[in-house]
Parts: C-alpha cells; structure tokens; sequence
C-alpha cells in the first residue's frame, strides 16, 4: 500500500505544479494577449533616446468600435519632467500609459519620443525604454529575489539588494524566514498593496529606463503608506520624464505639469497653483480630496490614539 502511496502521492504534487505552472502561462499569455493588435512596421528601427521627450499629437483612441475613448489628446512631456493626470474615473487616463507602451495603437494623430513615432520602432526597444509601476503588481510564483530581477534578468545579488533597499524593501525581506529565497505569490507569502508597490518599485530601479509611468493604486493605501510610496516615486522619477496616472490628488501637487481629463478630453492642463487659480473640474475635486483626507485622518488618529 505504502509502496503505492508514495508514488500517488508524487503525482499529487506534480499535478499541482504543472497546474501551477500553467496557471502562470495562462497570465503571461493574458499580459501578452493585450499585445495581439501591435506588431512592428516592416523597416522598424530601434528607439533612440536622447532626452526622452514625449509628445501625444491629436490622438483619438477607441478599444472598441463604435465607442471613442480618447478625443483630440494633445500634450507634451519635456525630457526629464513629470506630467500628472487626473480626472474621474473612467475618463482615459490609463489608457494613456497603454497607448504609450503601445499596448495598442491610436486610430488617429500620434505618439512619439524624441520625435520617433512609437509605429517606427522596435517594440522591444520601446519596452526597454520605458518602466511601469502598474495599479496591481503580478507576482510570479518564486522567490522575492526572482521578483524583482525580473526587472533586468541576469542581475547579480548586489544589484538586486540595491534596488530592493533604495525602494525601502530590503529590511522587509530580510525580516522574512528565507529573506530574499522566500516564496512569495499565489502559492507563496501573499504581499500587501503597498509592499507588492515597492517589488515593483525595485524592479523598475534595476531596469533603470530613461521613462517611467506610475499607475497609482486606486485602492487607498493608508495615508503612511501612501506618503512613503509618493516620496519614493519622486525620487525615482528624477531624472527620468515620468507621467503618473494619479487616482489621489496629493500625489500630483509637485508635477511639472498637470492634465484634467473628462470624458476622454483633456479639460484643464497647468500646475497645482494654476490649475487651482481656474477654479475649474480640478479645484472641485481638490477640494473634495482634501475633505475624504480629513476624514480619514481623523479615523487614523481615533483607531491609533499615539
Ligand atoms: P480609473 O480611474 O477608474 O482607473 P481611467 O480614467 O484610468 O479610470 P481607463 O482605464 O483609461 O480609465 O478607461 C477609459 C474607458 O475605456 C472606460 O470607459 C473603460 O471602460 C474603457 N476601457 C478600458 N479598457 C478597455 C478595454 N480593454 N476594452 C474596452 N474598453 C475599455
């Protein structure tokens, strides 16, 4: 009995890997699903980055016919500038970071970077170029360290400590009982909003690209959580033109440059103190924003009196 047993039992496991594993596929091919419009143009040239300045010309963008997301979106990003975008939900504000990662391609008008349309050059160059810090980090099911090198595969340790500390994630993982070795995802240690954020932030760092898009979490983090997020996204964004896509006003008080997004349409654009100044759709949810803060504050300070 034992005899059959043993081996029952080891295909019990193997069972469960292999599903496992095909589970993993399954999301991979869902990432790249999303990637099925786009190919690159017969002739395509890798990109070439000087500045990384960005520019959206005139775009109009449907997902669907029949159902026009984006209307005449018109911006620039200077090389090196952080542009924010905010707006209520639903208006088109992720789209944005989709079409700039040319998840898909825009019916009408243009992207380009360093005056390359993003239709001209390698998909895998474009991809190098830019990082994201997406809404909801997918953890594969492996090591914390196998994580985050997944940034820059090939890595070695110290370069992977170095991200993971400079995004304030190292004293976490050495508190775990394997440190960098544990198992973390779906099958492994399940990570918290703000701690799978900063997996992502690491991996980002070891990339290093020269553009960066942050898709804040719509989700709140607590107010803590959130600031130390927000000064670790400042940091990394220095240097690089960055566009965050920002679900909380207070993260966007800082860009250089602010776009108010409303049905697909740019609205308002300028900074914090300007766009205040317009008393227009950004003053009204500012002042909404800063009203939800209060609240919560107030239950933070009733739940944790010290
Ligand atoms: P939120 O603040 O809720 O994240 P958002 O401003 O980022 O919203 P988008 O995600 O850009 O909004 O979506 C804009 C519109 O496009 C929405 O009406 C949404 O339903 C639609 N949309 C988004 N993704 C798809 C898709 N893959 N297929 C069809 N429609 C989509």
């Amino acid at each position: 009995m034992i005899q059959l047993y043993i081996p029952l039992n080891f295909l019990g496991v193997l069972y469960r890997e292999i599903k496992q594993s095909l589970a993993d596929m399954e999301r991979l091919f869902s990432l790249m699903e999303q990637n099925r419009e786009v190919a690159d143009s017969a002739g395509a040239q890798p990109l070439k980055i000087g500045g990384a300045a960005l520019k959206f010309s005139h775009v109009d963008f449907s997902y669907e016919p029949k159902r026009q997301i984006l209307f005449d979106v018109d911006f620039d990003i200077a090389a090196g500038t952080t542009t924010a975008v905010v707006g209520h939900s639903g208006s088109g504000k992720s789209t944005l970071s989709r079409l700039l990662y040319r998840f898909y391609d825009v019916d009408h008008g243009g992207i380009s970077i360093d005056g390359q349309d993003l239709r001209q050059v390698t998909q895998a160059s474009l991809r190098q170029a830019i990082g994201i810090v997406p809404q909801d980090t997918v953890l594969f099911n492996d090591s914390i360290e196998y994580n985050i090198a997944y940034g820059k595969p090939g890595s070695s340790k110290e370069q992977i400590v170095a991200a993971a500390k400079a995004a304030y994630i190292h004293d976490f993982i050495e508190s775990l009982p394997d440190g960098y070795a544990t198992a973390v995802g779906e099958r492994g240690l399940k990570l918290s909003g703000g701690e799978k954020q900063r997996v992502a932030i690491a991996r980002t760092l070891l990339k290093d690209p020269a553009i960066l898009i942050f898709d804040e979490a719509t989700s709140a983090l607590d107010s803590r959580a959130e600031q130390a997020i927000q000064q670790q996204l400042q940091e990394i964004a220095r240097e690089r033109t960055s566009l965050v896509i920002a679900h909380r006003l207070s993260t966007v008080v800082d860009a250089d440059q602010i776009l108010v997004m409303d049905q697909g349409r740019i609205i308002e654009r300028g900074t914090h103190m300007q766009l205040l100044a317009a008393d227009g759709l950004y003053t009204q949810m500012w002042m909404r924003q800063q009203a939800r803060d209060e609240d919560e504050v107030a239950t933070e300070q009733v739940a944790d009196p010290a």
